[in-house]
């Protein structure tokens, strides 16, 4: 992109936007700073379509573009651009797990919410096997609408947050993963919902999605009446956490 301008805000869904991307209408740059990386939607011209770039010296000007998306729809915007790279193979030499990383940044990607399941972290789908594991009162069933899919509304397994309730029915604030401990996650690497382990840590918190919303609902959907089913069996019952064995 040789010059860049920038898009007002609009009603995001991961549609339009995978859709102004595909159609190369829009672009995407990112700004960083020094203790985080935002990507912004702009109009598109010439050359890649996904661009690091430094912003310090637009400063106040970029400040005003951040300021008018606001923190939700940059966060949107930062899952579309991962789901995005991920397509493009992107992602596919960067490292994974990085204790030191994560040690330095003390867990803010835990602090927001716990992590979401893919169908690799099990050897049993049924419902006996995900009753077991809700039981156990740290996992959460959490709806997930079209709009930041592209794909239909959806229900999806995660790691439980701090206070949240086992079936999820409303839009509840960010906090906590209820597996956070002082020293960092309390599972062991492998035992991590692949949200977490596919997570790409970086430095100065630029950290990257490695499993994005919409490649879990691709992926969860011919289990959708599965969860349905045990939502409806959880959603009155008071379950707590006492542990992970
Ligand atoms: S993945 Fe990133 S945000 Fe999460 S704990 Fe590691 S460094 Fe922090
Ligand atoms: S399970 Fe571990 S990696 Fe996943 S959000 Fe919780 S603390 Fe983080």
């Amino acid at each position: 992109m040789t010059e860049i301008e920038f898009i007002e805000p609009f009603q995001l869904s991961f549609k339009k936007l995978f859709d102004a991307f595909e159609r190369k209408e829009i672009g995407f740059i990112s700004i960083k700073t020094e203790n985080s990386k935002i990507w912004l939607p702009v109009k598109y011209d010439e050359g890649d379509q996904i661009e690091d770039i430094d912003f310090l010296d637009l400063f106040p000007e970029v400040m005003l573009v951040l300021y008018s998306w606001g923190i939700p729809a940059l966060n949107f915007i930062a899952e579309v651009v991962a789901y995005i790279k991920k397509k493009r193979g992107d992602l596919k030499n960067l490292k994974n797990i990085d204790h030191s990383i994560c040690q330095k940044c003390g867990g803010m990607c835990c602090k927001n919410t716990g992590c979401y399941f893919s169908i690799r972290d099990f050897d049993e789908i049924s419902f006996d096997s995900l009753y077991s594991l809700l039981s156990k009162g740290y996992t959460s069933i959490s709806p997930i609408s079209n709009v930041l899919t592209g794909l239909e509304d959806s229900l999806l397994l995660k790691i439980r947050n701090i206070n949240d309730p086992i079936i999820i029915t409303q839009e509840l604030p960010p906090s906590q993963c209820i597996l956070l401990g002082p020293n960092g996650c309390t599972l062991k690497d492998k035992e991590r919902p692949y949200g977490g382990s596919a997570l790409i840590p970086m430095d100065n918190s630029t950290c990257i999605i490695g499993y994005t919303l919409r490649e879990a609902v691709e992926e969860w959907a011919p289990y959708q009446e599965l969860l349905i089913k045990l939502a409806r069996t959880f959603v009155t019952k008071d379950v707590q956490f006492k542990g992970i064995d």
